[in-house]
């Protein structure tokens, strides 16, 4: 049965909804369905973690504007109800009240009014009101979080210079935990514990203070903090195990139900190093705390969730790279003492995502390369992944947006990246995740936290130079993954193009970039116009700014050159040289260019960000009750979606 397929969904404020398709779903098993079936429900249990993780008051929020969308009798065609709705989309979509790329507290639309009248209407057992608490104090209260700018104004704060805990919401720490507290507290336990094969320490817990001020850990387990989350994740999980693939699989989630239960790192390291090891299974899941971007030091890790299903024809592109990993590693422009003397097990497989949960939810990476570990990846390697279906998202709703013709320089330009440009966005994703981060090695001694607030930026930045300088590689012609010794052109000239001047279509007019692969494109890309002025240049043309690329082997040598750099940074824990470099190059923005930027984007009226509404599973009975089919479906709405995840899986 095929249906023609409708990528293209909501579109409102900055964001646009996309639908990704499961190809070859109905091929599969009963059996690999149901594992899939298990593991969706499994990823969607953590929701309300991140929620929490998010902000403290983000839940409540949720909850209330749920009640208001759902129970609101009054003029649909009213100004502050249009607002309202575009509100509660946009604290969907970003899993709390701050925006989930640039962190920035939302600015409601409608009037406080509206929110208080609305709010007064509702039956209070709609409302999630606190023990004893009234409609009036919690109606002011939630008023005051989400119209008072001055209040929890930003999720992650990272300005060099502040205390980077008191002046983020984020609700890793406890309200008044200070920066240097904190610091204290974990470099006190690092002391403490042997350096070899350290843990992530403080990944799954909120760091509180107790009663006589002393500071601990309130971990996220089962009985713990979000236990009654990690209970129904734990639930599902056992239900999955019984359909994993083979023996190995069973044994990762047996450790991840251990792990969720006695909250210990070292099991989790257990778990992680089984996790990477099986590689044999058509379906793979991660499901953890696991990516640190949302806390300001680095340290505790959002919950997420996800269920993906191989892509044999794509997976076996990634693996010609990674059986060439050692080539790749032994030729890079990096200093020998910083390589990896062998590289073992970058496992490289494309994916396409079966189901997206908690921190990868609606907007989502396409590539993802874990486990976080340093000393793991060094022992064990990393899985790494390329999520095929959903980049083919994209890439139908990129393609006739407009974008192109404004941005791009000239008309040869423009047919090379329409030529090569989706090839070549592939293939460097690949060598990011597959190469790029699994590559290189820190001295010996050398801690893996060494580059504090500034070592996500330039780990991205390490990964996406490997990826560059090797795109331009004739390996990868002689390997067959690229047509010609032309094409890399297209992906330098996008790349250039997308750090120094499309990218901040993202940014708010006053802001400066944040997040950390937007600072590591706007770094690379700027680094490389100051220094290399031959090859790259930003020239005016009819009042619009172009870049221009005059000397493409030239660059290429330009991205050797700072992969060497930061690399040698990574592997010395060189905090003083990454500070300079992201302060000077990957954060601050021309204010006129910016402005210019904006207003030809403007125009083309498309939205910057996107993401992702999952398909539905349901399971088939029989008349005798047995499950005889999962069935998939991609026609849930948006809002409605969102209303079903936050009734049936609402835990705190
Ligand atoms: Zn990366």
């Amino acid at each position: 049965m095929i249906q023609p397929f409708d990528t293209l969904q909501e579109r409102f404020a900055d964001l646009q909804l996309l639908r990704y398709e499961v190809p070859g779903f109905s091929l599969l098993s009963l059996r690999q369905k149901l594992l899939i079936y298990y593991l969706a429900e499994a990823a969607l249990w953590g929701r309300d973690i991140l929620w929490d993780q998010n902000c403290s008051q983000g839940i409540r929020v949720r909850k209330t504007l749920e009640a208001i969308y759902t129970h609101y009798d009054g003029p649909k065609e009213e100004t502050d109800w249009k607002a309202f709705v575009v509100y509660l989309k946009r604290v969907w979509f970003a899993n709390g009240i701050h925006h989930h790329y640039s962190c920035q507290k939302f600015e409601p639309g409608f009037s406080r009014e509206f929110f208080l009248t609305e709010v007064s209407n509702l039956n209070a057992a709609l409302l999630p009101l606190r023990k004893d608490e009234t409609k009036e104090h919690f109606a002011t209260e939630l008023a005051k979080t989400i119209f008072n700018p001055r209040v929890m104004p930003k999720r992650v704060n990272q300005a060099d210079g502040e205390d980077l805990l008191i002046t983020s919401s984020c609700n890793y720490y406890a309200k008044g935990i200070t920066q240097p507290e904190a610091e204290a507290f974990y470099a006190n336990i690092k002391s403490k514990a042997s350096p070899n094969r350290p843990p992530m320490f403080g990944m799954n817990s909120r760091l509180e203070r107790d009663n006589d001020g002393k500071l601990y850990e309130n971990v996220w387990q089962s009985g713990g903090l979000y236990g009654q989350a990690i209970d129904h994740i734990c639930e599902m999980l056992c239900k999955a195990r019984d359909y994993a693939e083979n023996t190995q699989q069973k044994a990762v989630i047996d450790k991840l139900i251990s792990f969720y239960q006695n909250g210990n790192l070292k099991t989790f390291d257990e778990y992680a190093i089984l996790w990477v090891g099986e590689t044999e299974s058509e379906i793979d899941f991660t499901n953890g705390f696991t990516e640190v971007y949302g806390d300001p030091l680095g340290l505790k890790a959002s919950w997420e969730g996800y269920v993906n299903v191989i892509d044999h024809e794509a997976t076996r592109r990634a693996k010609t790279l990674s059986n060439n990993a050692q080539w790749f590693e032994n030729h890079s422009p990096v200093d020998s003492r910083f390589k990896k003397k062998e590289c073992r097990g970058v496992t490289a497989k494309v994916i396409n995502a079966a189901m997206l949960g908690g921190d990868l939810y609606p907007s989502s990476a396409i590539g993802i390369n874990l486990p976080n570990s340093n000393w793991i990846r060094a022992e064990y390697g990393s899985k790494s992944v390329t999520i095929a279906n959903l980049t083919h998202a994209y890439n139908i709703v990129a393609k006739g947006s407009g974008m192109r013709q404004e941005f791009v320089i000239d008309d040869a330009t423009i047919q090379l990246l329409d030529q090569y440009g989706d090839i070549c966005d592939d293939l460097h994703t690949d060598l990011h995740e597959c190469l790029g981060h699994g590559s290189g090695q820190l001295l010996p001694g050398v801690d893996g936290d060494a580059l504090r607030a500034y070592g996500s930026t330039i780990e991205e930045a390490r990964a996406d130079l490997f990826g560059l300088y090797y795109i331009a590689d004739s390996k990868l012609v002689e390997l067959g993954l690229m047509p010609n010794d032309e094409a890399y052109k297209s992906q330098y000239y996008s790349y250039m193009m997308n750090g120094l001047l499309t990218q901040m279509v993202r940014i708010e007019e006053g802001c400066q970039i944040e997040e950390a692969h937007m600072r590591n494109r706007a770094l690379i890309s700027r680094w490389t116009l100051t220094n290399y002025p031959d090859a790259v240049q930003i020239i005016v043309k009819d009042n619009k700014h172009y870049v221009s690329i005059s000397d493409y082997k030239l660059l290429r040598k330009a991205f050797g050159t700072l992969l060497a750099e930061v690399q040698r940074i990574k592997s010395e824990g060189d905090y003083e040289a990454a500070q300079t470099l992201v302060e000077q190059y990957g954060i601050k923005l021309d204010a006129k260019l910016h402005k210019e930027i904006r207003k030809r984007y403007q125009r083309l009226n498309l939205a910057p960000y996107k993401g992702f509404i999952n398909p539905k599973y349901e399971l088939i009975h029989d008349t005798a009750g047995n499950i005889i089919d999962v069935s998939i479906s991609y026609n849930e709405a948006y809002d409605k979606q969102m209303l079903r995840y936050g009734k049936q899986y609402s835990t705190l």
